[in-house]
């Protein structure tokens, strides 16, 4: 199927070219204005303890919860806590039947993170693996749902790693969309960020530079952005980790960072997004009448929280959060783990054999 759409032409705010008419690459590859919008607010040397700050709250664990609370929670006392965030977040297991009675004469279009939600979350990012009972699951669960993989990953990093044909692959957060088929035949790639490209591979090797004088730190080339993994940074490093990122993109003020779960991301300043990913999508696959069609989005990470918030906004849809600690999220509903999304896959895939539309 060709990636289209009929969204509206790109709103772009500021005005200054980078070193070619804006978009142009995509527009020429697309039937499709994307509707992508520039930041005006470009990025503005904040102060690095406000990033250190952000970095230690990026991935909340029970024990900062025990830290947070200062208390000295027990693990019943942890459970207690969960269990009465499930009250705001509920199980999308036990109210799977809620959820369908939602959808019922509705279609279903299905999204999901990679890392965190299909895969554990792993020391060595290159080692994120998922199961071969998630990849059946996934695969079983695409015959009767578009399904969508959308992660801060590389496209090729995250195809390769599902190794699915028959899916829909946003990479980059959304910056780098394929649908199923190859690469490559027309109409099947949308990249909003392509002019950005040369920038984002100078910052990367500056990276790469740094990260070497930083043990345990590690950069990724996610094609139109940079992560800089410090999950196997001491601590006491992260500082320096949030200062050489930091020295480096006050030089490129058309680049921002995000925070991830223990991951600095440099992207480019361009209001793209998972969000925006998702929105592309539906409109691509003929399913933006929320009328009609109900939206899924499974992911785990803060930036996961842009497709959450869309999905609110969408009216039909609903987000659903992986964690196995409370977290704020515009989510509607949670998950505990990967292995809970696989089973919330195959009970999509027992619903829809009991129930086809
Ligand atoms: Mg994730």
């Amino acid at each position: 199927m060709d990636i289209k759409s009929n969204h509206s032409a790109p709103i772009l705010t500021d005005p200054t070219p980078i070193n070619k008419p804006r978009l142009g690459l995509y527009d020429a590859l697309l039937p499709y204005s994307s509707g992508a919008v520039f930041l005006t607010v470009p990025w503005k040397n904040p102060a690095v303890n406000n990033w250190l700050d952000a970095m230690k709250s990026s991935s909340p664990t029970h024990q900062k919860l025990t830290k947070d609370s200062g208390i000295d929670m027990s693990a019943n006392d942890v459970a207690v806590a969960y269990c009465n965030w499930l009250v705001k977040y509920p199980s999308a297991l036990t109210s799977f039947e809620h959820i369908m009675n939602n959808a019922k004469g509705k279609r279903i279009a299905l999204f999901l993170d990679y890392d965190g939600t299909l895969s554990p979350i792993v020391d060595n990012p290159d080692l994120a693996f998922m199961s071969d009972a998630m990849r059946a699951a996934v695969k079983n669960v695409a015959k009767y749902i578009p399904t969508a993989i959308i992660s801060g990953r590389s496209r090729d990093k995250v195809h390769e790693f599902v190794g699915l044909q028959e899916l829909y692959y946003a990479g980059s957060h959304g910056m780098d969309i394929m649908g199923p088929g190859k690469e490559g035949e027309e109409g099947n790639l949308f990249q909003p960020a392509s002019e950005f490209l040369p920038m984002i591979n100078e910052v990367l090797k500056s990276l790469v530079e740094i990260a070497k004088e930083i043990k345990g730190a590690k950069v990724e080339n996610n094609k139109f952005c940079v992560s800089v993994h410090y999950r196997n940074v001491e601590e006491k490093n992260w500082q320096t980790v949030a200062q050489y990122v930091e020295n480096i993109l006050k030089h490129y003020p058309r680049l921002r960072l995000t925070h991830g779960r223990k991951v600095l991301e440099v992207r480019p300043v361009l209001k793209w997004d998972k969000g925006k990913a998702v929105e592309f999508l539906l409109e691509s696959l003929g399913l933006s009448n929320c009328d009609d069609v109900v939206p899924i989005y499974v992911g785990d990470d803060r930036t996961d929280e842009d497709a959450f918030k869309f999905l609110r906004e969408f009216g039909g849809g609903f987000g659903i959060l992986v964690s196995c600690a409370p977290k704020e999220s515009s989510a509607f509903y949670s998950l505990r783990d990967p292995s809970e999304v696989m089973e919330f896959l195959k009970l999509l895939v027992m619903n829809k054999k009991s129930s086809p539309l």
